[in-house]
């Protein structure tokens, strides 16, 4: 009698209990992977862009991304979540859709009949039948009625395709124009990619190979596109995929990646990411900020991709884009420096410094191979974009401790770039050096576009060797020297940087609201804070602390006017800029993103505080349109992981940070040296100011972090207030780095 009535006592509870926990699932149990939105920034056009990202499946730094494909093969666009159709799921290795991809092919189940055109092979398929994570994408194919599964490894995949039980079966191998593809056997497909937009050699190929757990014949072949027959119908067919830049038998060694069966694979990949992402947690009550917060570091850790592999007898050894020849060790790609230079680099520096050793061991290859460092690599050398700013990424690294790379090979890169230019590649070393070096800017009338944008970079650029150099105790006095060059731009009559003729006078008319010309993809009013390190330099040639401060001010405060006639048309960045109801700030593109943080220098650190909170809530989400312009390889997403943890690198190279406001409650980044450990207790949307901080306990006042105390492990608590602290920060002493000083 006694055990009847405890049971029935306790079943119901057990069963409410349960009820609860079904119902108020609590968001901190999910694992950091859970929380990445991987479509955050693909409903974008050519012609506005929230991101310009496609899907991306992959591991962290994988050499091969898979994407399902809804526009036609080559077209940049490759995924676009407006889209109604999915083509094929594509290996891509696309870093941009304005680079374009390299080595493409796709893999598409049809039924029916062996259908191989593109566009009449295409299923409807609805998001809401869409399971798209960092480490498995699923999807239903309405118009075959079928589903498909894939997951990563770097160079190889595993797919999982379920067939209906009343249609004959098919795969169809897209090899892209040029492309090959044959039947080895019954269980075995093998083939190339031959496709790219530059930046590789002659007789380049992606070698991929298809292994099958079901015999297939082939059924049509019209030449691109094979279509395999199934044997039989109603089967869930298991691909195993890999690929090589190498060779069709590397390709085969890398199958070697895949675990056995596809749960396996797909549960490997979300270990790889939740290791990755997991080394930043982050608390608060609102989810939404920790979906855009993970959907951004996820971003940032898909770039540089490192494209080498394991031979058959262990060693690393990569593909070289640069002489088409295999060489040993690492080999990272996929990125444009101009973007990933100012705070991507430096979040793998201070959170993932065994990858950063890497990245700069892959470096020392580049140079080896090709003679240059590239400024835009994917996967060799691009054209696209300007300044040199290969120089601070190799200079943060090994100033932030980075070690393992061949310093005095990257020693002799960023020396030998600074005065030289790549034969072939405009944006590799620096184009206009002779005339830089001479007269101290690159001149705006020899023929060198974009040419006050370059000056302003090299000059920062010539800082970063600088301090390399002092390191590596070298003779620095010229560096030292040039890079206050950016003072030679300055236009006393404007009080912004300007294009300078070769005779020493300024371009007239000046119109602070025209894009592109002399600078790239901005204005004056952008791009006149390009000065990195030297920001006090710069508010002294601006007149001093307040008219600095009304300068930044000004551009938020005005309308988002603007001059396109350098492009004859409003370039998307320029739309993203008018969009967002802040006046002429342009966060959509990198010259201005660090310019939040320089009230920092001028006595009114609360500014910069007020705008950020400002930026990070209304310009990111973690939904479609998520970004508010191009993604750009982990630059745009690095800004708001760093800002959300409260700090910016403003200047790389500089070992230190600008404060910012912290976004969460707690955030602990775990880092080798130790733990940093972030606590806001009380933030909240209104408490959006500093009022005071505290580093290991002590009263911590100024408007910066140095590297050195967060590596050692540090414990900050930030004391958050809705109203300025007007008292905090204002002293000479609270300013972050800047040359001058
Ligand atoms: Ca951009």
């Amino acid at each position: 009698m006694l055990r009847l009535y405890t049971m029935k006592r306790i079943i119901p509870v057990i069963l409410s209990t349960l009820i609860v926990l079904a119902c108020v699932k609590d968001p901190q149990a999910l694992a950091p992977v859970d929380y990445v939105n991987t479509l955050t920034g693909t409903l974008s056009t050519y012609n506005l862009s929230t991101g310009n990202t496609y899907p991306a499946v992959a591991v962290p730094w994988g050499a091969n991304v898979w994407t399902p494909q809804t526009g036609a093969d080559g077209d940049g666009w490759t995924y676009r979540y407006d889209a109604t159709h999915i083509r094929g799921f594509k290996q891509t290795h696309q870093p941009s859709p304005w680079i374009n991809d390299y080595g493409a092919w796709s893999i598409m189940p049809v039924t029916g009949g062996p259908i191989t055109d593109e566009a009449a092979r295409a299923s409807w398929f609805s998001h809401k039948a869409e399971v798209a994570t960092p480490y498995c994408y699923s999807v239903y194919l309405a118009s075959h009625d079928v589903t498909v599964e894939l997951a990563p490894t770097s160079h190889a995949a595993a797919f999982r395709i379920k067939y209906p039980q009343d249609q004959p079966a098919y795969l169809v191998i897209d090899a892209y124009q040029g492309g090959v593809t044959t039947l080895k056997d019954p269980y075995t497909i093998t083939g190339f990619s031959v496709q790219n937009h530059g930046g590789v050699v002659e007789g380049f190929r992606n070698w991929f190979i298809i292994k099958s757990d079901t015999p297939l014949t082939e059924a049509k072949n019209d030449g691109q596109n094979i279509a395999f027959a199934l044997a039989e119908s109603g089967k869930t067919v298991n691909l195993q995929v890999a690929s090589s830049f190498v060779s069709q038998e590397q390709a085969e060694q890398n199958l070697k990646e895949l675990p056995e069966g596809f749960d396996n694979a797909k549960n490997a990949a979300r270990d790889a990411w939740n290791n990755a992402l997991g080394r930043i947690e982050v608390s608060t009550e609102d989810i939404d900020n920790v979906r855009t917060f993970y959907s951004c570091l996820y971003r940032c850790l898909l770039f540089p991709r490192d494209i080498s592999e394991v031979s058959a007898d262990g060693t690393r050894v990569h593909y070289s884009p640069h002489d088409g020849k295999v060489h040993d060790g690492p080999f990272y790609t996929d990125t444009g420096f101009w973007d990933t230079f100012r705070s991507l680099f430096p979040l793998l520096n201070l959170v993932y410094p065994e990858v950063s050793a890497e990245v700069q061991k892959g470096l020392v290859n580049d140079y080896l191979e090709s003679g240059f460092l590239p400024e835009w690599a994917s996967p060799g050398h691009r054209d696209c974009m300007v300044g040199n700013n290969s120089a601070s990424v190799v200079a943060d690294a090994y100033l932030s401790g980075i070690r393992g790379q061949d310093i005095d090979v990257l020693w002799e890169a960023v020396t030998h770039g600074a005065h030289a230019e790549h034969p072939t590649v405009g944006s590799s070393g620096r184009m206009g050096w002779q005339l830089y070096d001479s007269l101290g800017y690159v001149p705006c009338d020899a023929g060198i576009y974009e040419s006050a944008a370059r000056t302003l970079e090299y000059a920062y650029d010539d800082w970063c060797i600088a301090q390399l150099g002092k390191a590596l105790g070298k003779d620095v006095s010229a560096y030292e020297s040039s890079a206050c060059n950016y003072r030679n731009l300055f236009d006393k009559e404007v009080r912004l940087m300007n294009g300078r003729l070769t005779d020493g006078s300024f371009r007239r008319p000046f119109n602070p609201l025209k894009w592109g010309g002399d600078f790239t993809e901005g204005n004056p009013l952008h791009y006149s804070w390009s000065v990195f390190h030297d920001i006090q330099g710069l508010i002294d040639l601006m007149g001093g602390e307040d008219a600095f401060a009304d300068a930044l001010d000004r551009v938020f405060t005005m309308p988002p006017h603007y001059d396109d006639s350098y492009y004859g048309f409003p370039i998307h960045e320029i739309i993203e800029m008018t969009v967002m109801g802040m006046g002429n700030y342009a966060h959509g593109n990198q010259p201005i993103q660090h310019m939040l943080y320089l009230y920092d220098w001028c006595g009114q650190p609360w500014k910069a505080q007020k705008r950020i909170r400002e930026v990070m809530n209304k310009f990111y989400t973690p939904w479609a349109d998520g970004y508010c312009g191009d993604e750009d390889n982990g630059q745009t997403s690095a800004w708001y992981v760093f800002s959300a943890l409260g700090f910016y690198p403003v200047c790389p190279g500089s070992g230190q940070y600008a404060l910012g406001t912290p976004l969460f409650r707690k955030a602990v980044l775990h880092l080798p040296g130790g733990d940093v450990v972030l606590e806001a207790p009380s933030n909240s949307a209104e408490n959006c100011y500093v009022k005071a901080l505290k580093l290991n306990g002590k009263p911590w006042n100024h408007n910066f972090l140095r590297m050195s105390d967060l590596q050692a492990g540090a414990r900050l608590r930030f004391t958050m207030a809705s109203d300025p602290a007007c008292e905090r920060g204002v002293e000479q002493e609270d300013k972050p780095y800047s040359m001058s000083e």
